[in-house]
């Protein structure tokens, strides 16, 4: 049975919000994926329910809308090794390859209260518009300056730039 938590104390909302925007560190990424997951790290909800996408595997939070791999290690062998050490049979059942950017998530997921817009779909039934997904990256153009520097490599800042219409001076 799920619990019934308030908001504040799932999501610690009364930190100071620079303590939320740390960027998970390669050794939890590690640790993540070994030990998997049972709650969703961005709602809190136990165990973690909602339906399948189209991706084999791939399950959303029925809640908050957060992608879960169900099914072991979905990540290229060669890569899992060169990033991490890991062999795929040492991954875990349930873990989400969205664990680097959880921080930013939940904060959208909490300001903006709509579910997240992530999630690989083949079919014509995406339970997210493009416009959802926009504005997940509208968001973090809004944040960017509390978390451009931690995750500088890990999105397509350009493009985020172009999106919400400021394109970054690529001479710069
Ligand atoms: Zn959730």
């Amino acid at each position: 049975m799920a619990l019934d938590f308030s908001l504040a104390e799932v999501h610690n909302v009364d930190m100071p919000k620079e303590e939320q925007m740390i960027k998970p560190s390669l050794e939890e990424q590690k640790r993540h994926l070994i030990e998997g997951v049972s709650s969703c790290l961005v709602c809190g909800d136990s165990p973690i329910s909602g339906t399948f996408t189209d991706y084999d595997g791939e399950l959303k939070c029925h809640k908050c809308g957060m992608p879960y791999q169900t099914e072991g290690n979905k990540i290229k062998p060669t890569e899992l090794e060169r990033k991490y050490g890991l062999r795929p049979e040492e991954v875990a059942k349930v873990y989400t390859p969205y664990f680097v950017n959880v921080p930013i998530l939940k904060r959208f997921w909490l300001e903006t209260g709509k579910e997240i817009p992530l999630g690989i779909f083949d079919g014509s039934e995406a339970p997210f518009t493009e416009e959802e997904h926009v504005a997940l990256w509208l968001f973090v153009w809004s944040i960017r300056s509390e978390i451009s520097e931690q995750w500088a490599d890990d999105f397509a800042w350009y493009n985020i730039s172009v999106m919400a219409g400021e394109p970054l001076d690529m001479e710069a």
